[in-house]
Order: C-alpha cells, then sequence, then structure tokens
C-alpha cells in the first residue's frame, strides 16, 4: 500500500505523471498531449490540447450505466416541494436549458449571470452553460442591488437567468426588483433575463428583454444540444470572493483541470462512491456550491442533495431527517452553521437514522475544538475539517483517508492535499520556516495543482500583483492566512493575516484568543478583535455569544462572567492575551457566506466607519456591536 506522504511526495516531484494517471477519471474527447505546461508562470496549464467538458462529465457519461438513478434531490422546506430527478430527467432539463440559451443567442465565450435561490433550475442552467461552452458566473441570490451590479460589470453577462424571488423561514423574498435596480446601475446590462416564475411574488416584465422560462421550455422541450468541446484551459465559470477582506475578485476556472481535480478529491478526500448521496448544505452561489453541490458529486455518478431552507426550521432536526430519508453518505457543511445548531435542542441530533452517514466535512472558517466535539459527539460521525478557498476550488489541506487513513487532529485540517505544495514564511523577510510550530504566512509553490483558478477575470496583472508578489522575496501564491504545523506536519489555521494583533510588540492571532474563549462552556461562539490601545499598542477586545444568557442578564453577573472569561484566557495563552474587555450580544455580524466580518467590529471598536457592508448578512448585529461598545 502506497503511504499518503508518497503519494503526496509523488503528486510534488512528478506532477506531469501523477496528474495524466488521475486525468482518467474523466472523459477526454481529444486527449491531452501535455499534461502540464509551465512555460509562462504563474499562468499555469492543466492536459494542453485535450477537449472535454463538464456537463458530459457530469450527466451525460453517467446515462449509460446510471440513467435512472437519482442525479439531483430538491428538498425546500421554504416552499415543501420535494423532488428527485434522475440522471436521464437531469440530462433532458439540462438539454432544454441549452437550447433556450443558445436560442437567446449565447454562444462559446458569452457569459451568463445566475442570480438565483437553490432550486433545480439554477443547477440546470449551470450545467447548461458549461454543456454549450458559455461562461456562467453564479452570483449568490442574497446579494442586494449593488454587489450584484458590480459583479455585471466585471463580466458583462449577455444574459441573466433569474427568478422572482427566493424564501427565507418561509417569507418570499423578491429577486426581480433587486436585480431590475441593479441592471438600471450596470453599464453593462444583458440582453435578456430569463425568469423562473415561482409565483411568490408578483413581477414586473420589461418588454423585450425579460423573457420567460416555462414558456421557452415548451418549445425546447424535445432539443438535444450537442457539448461543446473545450481545451481544457478555456474558462468554465468565473465567481466571485465572498468578499470578507474587500473588492471581489472574478476568480476564473479552467474546464479539463477542474473536472480532473475535482473526481480526485472525491476519491482521495471525501472518500465517496458512484451511486451514493452527497449533501453539502453550502448555497450555489459559493465555491463549495460550485464544487460540491453540482460539478464535484455528478462527475463522481452520485446524488447530490439540493436543500433550500434553514438548518433549524421547521427544527433542529431537519439536515437528519434528509440524512435518513435518502441515505446521505457524505456530508459537507460549515463551521458556523453547526453553531448556529449548537443553540437548539441537541436531542434532535439522536432523532434520526443516520447509519447511512459516514463522515461530516466542514469548512469556510476556523473549526474550534468545542464545535467540532459537540457535533462529532452529537451525531456519532467523524468530523473532517478542510481548508481552502475559492481560488483553489477545493481543499489546500485535509486528511486523504481515502489514500490512507490517517488520524484528524482537533484544530488542524490536516496535511496538503496531492498537488499542493503548502510552506510557511516569515511575512517580512521571506525566509521559508521549517521548524515545527512557528508561525508564518501559508503559501503554496508553484505550479498549483489543477482545478484552482486561473487568472483573475480579465485582470492577468491583478492575478500576479494580488496572489504571486505578496510574500517578499518568494515567487509563491499567497492564502493570505496564517498558519503553523506540527512535528507530523499537520497544519492549523490561525486567521487571516490582517486579523493579528499587536500586544506591547508581541503578535497574537485573533484565532487563537477565539479558540480559547471558546473553550468556556457558556460561550457559543465569539469574535476578538485588537482594538488600538495609548499604551500597549493593541489590546484583545472580545464580543461573546452566550448558550445561557441567564449567567450575565444583570450587572453584576455579566462584569462577573467576564472576568471569569479572562480568566480563562490569561491562564491558556498569558496575560497579554487577556482581553480588555468581553461584550456579550446576540448576534455577531457576518457575510453572506457565514464569515465573520472581524474588520468592520474592528472599525466600531475604534470608532471608525464599518467600510463596505454590502455583503452583510445581519445589519442589526452591527447596532449590537456599537451599543455593547457603548453601553
Ligand atoms: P475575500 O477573499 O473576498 O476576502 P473570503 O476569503 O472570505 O473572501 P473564501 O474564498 O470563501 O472567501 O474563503 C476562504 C478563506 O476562508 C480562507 O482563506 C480562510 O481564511 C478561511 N477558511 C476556509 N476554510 C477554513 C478552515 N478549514 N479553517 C480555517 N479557515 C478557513
Ligand atoms: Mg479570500
Amino acid at each position: 500500500m502506497t503511504t499518503y506522504r508518497e503519494y503526496h511526495a509523488r503528486s510534488l516531484s512528478d506532477p506531469a505523471g501523477f496528474w495524466s494517471e488521475q486525468a482518467q477519471l474523466i472523459d477526454w474527447h481529444q486527449p491531452f498531449s501535455r499534461a502540464l505546461d509551465n512555460s509562462n508562470p504563474p499562468f499555469t496549464k492543466w492536459f494542453v490540447g485535450g477537449t472535454t467538458n463538464l456537463c458530459h462529465n457530469a450527466v451525460d457519461r453517467h446515462l449509460a450505466t446510471r440513467a435512472d438513478q437519482s442525479a439531483l434531490i430538491y428538498v425546500s422546506t421554504e416552499t415543501n416541494e420535494e423532488k428527485t430527478y434522475t440522471y436521464r430527467q437531469l440530462y433532458r432539463e439540462v438539454n432544454r436549458m441549452a437550447g433556450i440559451l443558445q436560442g437567446l443567442g449565447v454562444a462559446p465565450g458569452d457569459r451568463v449571470l445566475i442570480y438565483m435561490p437553490m432550486i433545480p433550475e439554477a443547477a440546470f442552467a449551470m450545467l447548461a452553460c458549461v454543456r454549450i461552452g458559455a461562461i456562467h458566473s453564479v452570483v449568490f441570490g442574497g446579494f442586494a442591488a449593488v454587489s450584484l451590479a458590480t459583479r455585471i460589470d466585471d463580466a458583462q453577462p449577455k444574459v441573466i437567468v433569474s427568478t422572482d424571488a427566493g424564501s427565507r423561514a418561509g417569507k418570499p423574498v423578491a429577486y426581480k426588483p433587486l436585480l431590475d435596480e441593479a441592471i438600471t446601475l450596470a453599464r453593462f446590462p444583458p440582453q435578456k433575463v430569463l425568469l423562473v416564475d415561482r409565483k411568490l411574488v408578483p413581477m414586473q416584465r420589461v418588454a423585450e428583454r425579460d423573457v420567460d422560462y416555462a414558456a421557452l421550455r415548451a418549445t425546447h422541450m424535445n432539443d438535444e444540444v450537442p457539448c461543446a468541446w473545450l481545451e481544457s484551459s478555456e474558462p468554465s465559470y468565473i465567481l466571485y470572493t465572498s468578499g470578507t477582506t474587500g473588492k471581489p475578485k472574478g476568480v476564473q476556472r479552467d474546464t479539463g483541470g477542474y473536472a480532473v481535480a475535482l473526481a480526485a478529491s472525491m476519491r482521495d478526500i471525501f472518500c465517496c462512491a458512484p451511486g451514493e448521496t452527497y449533501f453539502s448544505t453550502s448555497d450555489i452561489g459559493w465555491v463549495v456550491g460550485h464544487s460540491y453541490i453540482v460539478y464535484g458529486p455528478l462527475i463522481n455518478g452520485m446524488a447530490t442533495v439540493m436543500y433550500e431552507g434553514l438548518p433549524i426550521r421547521p427544527d433542529g432536526g431537519i439536515w437528519w431527517s434528509i440524512v435518513e430519508k435518502y441515505k446521505v453518505s457524505t456530508m459537507f457543511s460549515s463551521p458556523t452553521a453547526i453553531r448556529v445548531l449548537k443553540k437548539q435542542d441537541p436531542a434532535l441530533l439522536k432523532k434520526y437514522d443516520l447509519s447511512s452517514l459516514r463522515l461530516l466535512f466542514l469548512a469556510g472558517e476556523p473549526l474550534d475544538e468545542s464545535t467540532a466535539r459537540w457535533i462529532s459527539d452529537g451525531i456519532g460521525k467523524p468530523v473532517v475539517d478542510n481548508y481552502w478557498q475559492t481560488e483553489t476550488g477545493w481543499p489546500i489541506l485535509g486528511v486523504s483517508r481515502g489514500i490512507e487513513p490517517l488520524p484528524s487532529k482537533f484544530g488542524s485540517p490536516g496535511l496538503p492535499a496531492a498537488g499542493y505544495s503548502v510552506k510557511l514564511y516569515n511575512e517580512s523577510t521571506g525566509e521559508e520556516i521549517t521548524s515545527p510550530q512557528q508561525k508564518g504566512v501559508v503559501a503554496i509553490e508553484g505550479p498549483l495543482p489543477p482545478g484552482c483558478m486561473t487568472t483573475v477575470w480579465r485582470d492577468d496583472e491583478r492575478f500576479k500583483r494580488t496572489y504571486w508578489t505578496s510574500v517578499p522575496n518568494q515567487r509563491v501564491y499567497s492564502t493570505f492566512d496564517w498558519g503553523i504545523r506540527d512535528e507530523d506536519g499537520y497544519f492549523f489555521i490561525l486567521g487571516r493575516t490582517d486579523d493579528v494583533i499587536n500586544v506591547s510588540g508581541h503578535r497574537l492571532g485573533t484565532r487563537e484568543i477565539e479558540e480559547s474563549l471558546s473553550s468556556h462552556p457558556n460561550v457559543a461562539e465569539v469574535a476578538v478583535v485588537g482594538v488600538v490601545d495609548p499604551l500597549k499598542g493593541q489590546v484583545a477586545m472580545a464580543f461573546a455569544i452566550l448558550k445561557d444568557v441567564t449567567k450575565a442578564d444583570t450587572h453584576e453577573k455579566r462584569l462577573a462572567h467576564e472576568g471569569e472569561m479572562m480568566k480563562v484566557v490569561a491562564t491558556q495563552l498569558g496575560a497579554l492575551a487577556r482581553p480588555a474587555r468581553v461584550h456579550f450580544v446576540s448576534a455577531l455580524p457576518k457575510t453572506r457566506s457565514g464569515k465573520l466580518l472581524r474588520r468592520s467590529i474592528q472599525a466600531l471598536a475604534e470608532g471608525r466607519d464599518p467600510g463596505d457592508l454590502t455583503t452583510i448578512e445581519d445589519p442589526t448585529a452591527l447596532e449590537q456591536i456599537k451599543r455593547a461598545i457603548h453601553a
């Protein structure tokens, strides 16, 4: 048996050979002539000369063996709809959608923007785009007009696919007025808007521009649209980063490399077999939705669950009831979502038969030990942290149990995945850090493996400048995250490079302080930021959500509780790390993708403007921070 260490070492010493073998996991129309061309770094090309198609690999190629097997399982607790599409039915719907898009003038290389909730038509549209060689850009349905307009102008889509409304907690959230406003704001409006009418709210239609999906579908019922065979490096999609740290970047993905990387990750990291069911609780608006709701599971011949709804409605057991009903084998969620469940009745974790479920994967934010233990003990399944970015499209760090069942370590996403040469560097000298337990910037030596971003959409310079020149004296890809590595080579992510505070000349990661506070039994969730201090330079300030608020419902109790928490940090990390204040709030400001907006919290704590808030999930959370500070 190959050990994981050998497997990974070979992926770096012979990338062309290694990935040529992985490339056999997908279908090629024309075989590639060269697995790797890195003659013009950082613009790496994988599988040069090979032609393939993502939709063919996700749908068509399964028709021979699993046409009547489930492909897409749609469950909505918003509208109480539930529908399963077999591979054959999915194939038919995608062909219809492809015919409609072609009829609207969409040609290879054109962009199609998809502004949709979690409904099957969104997946049909994505697959239809890649089928005909059009480039999709999915914009998360929760974004408001300004964020949407910025993305329209950057991608300049010929067509936008949208709908009357999404739904949240059973109440319709109109999309169409936001879309109309965004198109008015945009300098590059689309020619056509294809509207799926869910009949949740009335819609105003713009003559000449807006067309109805149901009506067009009826005229394209029998369309058979051939797959466009794309050269491996041709773009498949553009996806804008979440925008936690600033202006979103249009991450451009290739075609062949992405398909191969996803196929390999399904086997090595996610340990999934064709015919099983995958359930990712993410949204198609995020990278996890692209890779592990739509493309990854389908390329692997699995059924994928598309869930529209909240994790706690009708109650906190909804996910587990889906696992039971559809015999889900693999789940993918985020620490943020688990923290939401943590506030619910834990008995719901035991109510359903979870025997089909093998592993629960979590990514997107640091996974603190108490959350990991809580959910792992609660459902009785291993929890697997994995670390990656919109930019990479699939995990950078994880435990590849499919190759060797190495243990996970709490607090660590694991080891570099195949193809990733992950290193740590001193952020001011650029010197490589090789000794264990020393902090550095997490960076990746080129070439990046298949599947990673190939450039910033229409801005090669920005790709080079942003990602490849930030570690001094090194030509490496910076993740903009801090990390350390232990004696066994496991990485620990300490937060973003802009989440470090300097207390009396000592650099402390806000993540470490958060982790320490989370170990207090009454903390459900916590954010730590650095604020200016005249004596120490900066001090830590914490904002905590309590599980039991009655423990701090009077001034005296609050002070006592705060003191207790400060003591936890002082004991675990030392007096320097002790927060100057621990404020109690009932919500924390987050992006739509569930990431803490630390920069905004910090700005408020320092009496500054919170900055760009177009991606914020719940603006009232900011009000709470303000009130807590001024109380
Ligand atoms: P932007 O780049 O626009 O600021 P973003 O970085 O929040 O947005 P994503 O690409 O969705 O957008 O998030 C990737 C980041 O999320 C990583 O760089 C890291 O900071 C964090 N992250 C993801 N997974 C993990 C994990 N398992 N552990 C710790 N941090 C993680
Ligand atoms: Mg980022």
